[in-house]
């Protein structure tokens, strides 16, 4: 069944179970486990909370903002969008570090609220429903931190600008060419806000809070062990991110912290080819329209995976290791006669070999 069948037929059985929304989640996402538990349920529980505002229930269900925890190109972005798939909502993203205290020169938080409601195509109803991603929410934290009593633009004036959104108010946008005269009045109470952040250097803060700094002294090979699992970062409390300077307030916004976890090799070459939209998939696309089959040996795709892997930018590096893989062949074989496939090997990754190209019998050619 297709996603969008698949979402047909839960808007007419009702609520999705956490089981599905998590099926649904894997069509997209490799690997993070918990984040996906952790966020099926967070997005099971929304649901309910709209139904109820719909039924206009006495009991008010408490909004479960979600912070993700993971380093660049783990996919905290694309869960936040693959989340607005699931329950078709507006979506849009907004940098931290680019926002700035109503007022001030630069972004203030309401613009976020006028990209949703401009996202939503200027529907009030749907807007007010949608999904927030709002990255690097650590630096902006950070930057305040460091800074000193002056009035701060940046840090906990803007984290207190958020935390009224985060909260539920009514925001009143200066909309351009707007139909009806007056502002428009969105309720940000039903939309969802999903924060992330890589937050360096957590792990020693867990560590120290749990006592572990002791292990590793004379003993690299256990130290190495603890450095790389990302586990320590499970154990992570809200107390440790307020040492970054979030406020607490706005922390106790953030009911659901999920972690992700650093991509292993496995993880990435899965990344490559299994999710819906992977990264072979759309290059084989782009080739059949020049109707030539792209193949790719697993022996590459792991050398790819490698690559990336050493650029340190999780699934990030995939991209543009692919790019630059790929540039000689999609360059070459648009002009080749009769070709019908190019296989990329594992030296052609290396660059220590060329692709293989298989051209047409000379039977028939298809027309
Ligand atoms: P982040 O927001 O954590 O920096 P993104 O969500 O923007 O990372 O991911 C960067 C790229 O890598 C996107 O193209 C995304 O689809 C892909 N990606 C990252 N993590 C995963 C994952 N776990 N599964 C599938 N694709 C992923």
């Amino acid at each position: 069944m297709g996603p969008n069948a698949q979402m047909n037929m839960w808007a007419k059985s009702g609520l999705p179970t956490p089981a599905m929304i998590h099926d649904f989640m894997n069509q997209y996402i490799i690997s993070q486990e918990q984040a996906k538990r952790k966020l099926a349920v967070a997005v099971y529980n929304h649901y309910k909370r709209l139904k109820s505002h719909d039924d206009q229930a006495e009991i008010d269900l408490q909004k479960s903002n979600v912070l993700l925890l993971g380093t660049t190109g783990t996919g905290k972005t694309l869960f936040a969008q693959t989340l607005a798939k699931i329950l078709r909502v507006p979506f849009v993203i907004a940098d931290a570090t680019a926002l700035t205290e109503a007022g001030y020169v630069g972004e203030d938080v309401e613009k976020i609220i006028l990209n949703l409601y401009n996202a939503a195509d200027r529907n009030i109803e749907q807007a007010s429903r949608g999904i927030v991603y709002i990255d690097e929410i650590d630096k902006l934290a950070k930057r305040s931190a460091g800074q000193s009593a002056s009035r701060d633009v940046s840090g906990e004036g803007v984290q207190q600008a958020l935390l009224k959104l985060l909260e539920g108010t009514e925001v009143s946008l200066q909309v351009k060419g707007a139909t009806a005269p007056g502002p428009v009045l969105v309720d940000t109470t039903n939309i969802l806000f999903i924060v992330g952040g890589s937050f360096e250097g957590l792990e020693k803060l867990i560590e120290r809070r749990i006592g572990r700094q002791s292990v590793g002294f004379g003993d690299k090979k256990k130290r190495a062990k603890i450095d790389d699992s990302s586990g320590i970062r499970h154990k992570v409390q809200t107390s440790d991110l307020t040492m970054f300077g979030l406020i607490p307030e706005f922390l106790g916004r953030l009911p659901v912290i999920a972690v992700l976890d650093t991509l292993s090799v496995e993880d990435l070459a899965h990344i490559l080819t299994q999710p819906k939209n992977a990264l072979i998939k759309q290059y084989q696309k782009l080739f059949m329209f020049d109707r030539v089959n792209l193949k790719i040996d697993d022996d590459a795709i792991s050398a790819i995976a490698e690559l990336a892997q050493k650029k340190r930018s999780g699934a990030r590096g995939l991209r543009a290791v692919m790019e630059s893989v790929m540039l000689d062949v999609m360059f070459e074989a648009p002009s080749m006669k009769r070709l019908s496939s190019v296989t990329i090997t594992r030296a052609l990754v290396e660059g220590t070999g060329p692709a293989k190209y298989t051209k047409k019998t000379n039977k028939k050619t298809p027309s």
